[in-house]
């Protein structure tokens, strides 16, 4: 494959260090990712040439920083490929995304006895939001059963899902299992009586194209940190018609349109959900990853990672007395994994040692630790920066690491 990784490596600084002095080996991607050149330099741009609050002003660097703000968003409604583009809501991430969605959509539209259908598998970010609203509106939430290697059980989701059910909250990618979930399947099958779908797209943006036409789902969530961005940027999209007839999530300045001594008018879309001043760097170093992104191509980062994950999995299964947790057919960019009976927080410390960082635990996904009845996980994830080289390494640490414990 012609992929050009010297070029990409050299334009991740971070990536040039030694750890423990061992070069820097980065497989905690699900985490965060590092930024490239073009962020970094995006973001200190913004404040040697542009910074100043957005529209508001109607100065010169005002209309700049707000036309750039504002070209992000556009960006951003291509990068998805969504309607339009006051679809989508700038928020700090897919946990702030996801709690707008359970206040605003929770309160308007979540009743005593509705019901709520989420996943097993879910981060906790899509997960305690609806936990809390649900206990709140005395409403009831419900669970995908997960099959053992990582999949949905989809015979159990369609039997779960009934007139009660007001919404189905589910991730695109799992963080823990690397699974890619049947999304279209569940968002034909939910429309088909009128339930609307939130996807929790965290773990998909930086790995696979995605498609809020062709996907068609009615909300979805994600985090610039995860794709090469700064950390406290997120997005929300979300189908005009629900947005349009949602309460405001926050209130204050830039999201009303008229206030008066007992009571305010609200904004039109997006800046409903825009209260007070937003984190111009952020989308300025949003549009910046987006870009560079685009300008690899996701089709062909996908295919990268992809090769990435599938010589991982071989040379870890090779080592022997090996456990791959999540064994779906369609997965991408996420290995779980146990060494023998070695602790995950053993193996996960000694690779640091090694210079190769990994996480290690439940990977903000307890509810799933208990269903597979393990204490936690190895979990390395890989980015469009990582090389096979570099899995050999991890490899090699790890037949060292049960020598060890041997
Ligand atoms: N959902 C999933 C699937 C995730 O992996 C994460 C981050 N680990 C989140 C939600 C939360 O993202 P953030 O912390 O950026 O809000």
């Amino acid at each position: 494959m012609n992929f050009p990784i010297d070029k990409i490596r050299n334009d991740f600084p971070i990536l040039h260090q030694k750890v423990y002095n061992h070069p820097l080996i980065y497989f905690d991607n699900a985490a965060s990712t590092q930024k490239p050149e073009a962020v970094i330099n995006a973001i200190t741009n913004y404040y040697r040439q542009d910074n100043c609050n957005i529209h508001r002003g109607v100065h010169y660097l005002s209309q700049k920083a707000t036309e750039a703000y504002e070209n992000t968003r556009k960006a951003v409604q291509t990068f998805i490929n969504a309607p339009s583009s006051p679809e989508i809501i700038f928020t700090k991430g897919t946990t702030e995304s996801i709690n707008l969605i359970a206040s605003s959509f929770g309160k308007k539209y979540i009743k005593e006895g509705d019901e709520i259908v989420i996943s097993a598998i879910e981060h906790h970010s899509n997960f305690v939001p609806w936990q809390v609203l649900c206990q709140e509106k005395k409403a009831v939430l419900k669970f995908i059963p997960v099959t053992p290697g990582g999949e949905l059980d989809m015979d159990g989701f369609r039997r779960m899902v009934n007139e009660k059910t007001k919404l189905i909250s589910i991730a695109h990618v799992s963080n823990v299992l690397g699974s890619v979930f049947p999304l279209k399947e569940i968002i034909k099958q939910a429309h088909q009586s009128g339930i609307p779908v939130m996807v929790d797209g965290a773990q998909a943006v930086s790995h696979l194209q995605v498609d809020m036409q062709d996907l068609d789902c009615d909300f979805y969530c994600f985090s610039g940190h995860k794709m090469y961005a700064p950390m406290g940027i997120g997005v929300l999209y979300g189908k005009e018609k629900w947005l349009d007839e949602m309460p405001p999530y926050q209130t204050g300045g830039e999201m009303i349109k008229e206030v008066f001594f007992d009571h305010s008018t609200y904004n039109e879309l997006p800046f409903k959900f825009e209260a007070g001043t937003p984190n111009v760097e952020g989308v300025y170093g949003l549009h910046a990853a987006m870009n560079y992104i685009q300008e690899l191509g996701l089709l062909n980062i996908a295919a990268y990672e992809d090769e990435l994950l599938k010589y991982a999995t071989r040379k870890l299964m090779a080592i022997g007395e090996m456990r791959i947790i999540g064994t779906a057919k369609n997965k991408t960019s996420i290995v779980s994994f146990l060494v023998g009976n070695i602790h995950p927080y053993d193996t996960g410390t000694i690779l640091d040692k090694l210079g190769i960082a990994v996480r290690t635990g439940h990977h903000c996904a307890m509810p799933l630790m208990e269903l597979f009845k393990i204490p936690g996980t190895v979990r390395a994830s890989f980015a469009l920066y990582n090389t096979f080289d570099e899995i050999d390494v991890m490899a090699g640490a790890i037949i060292k690491i049960k020598q060890m414990f041997a």
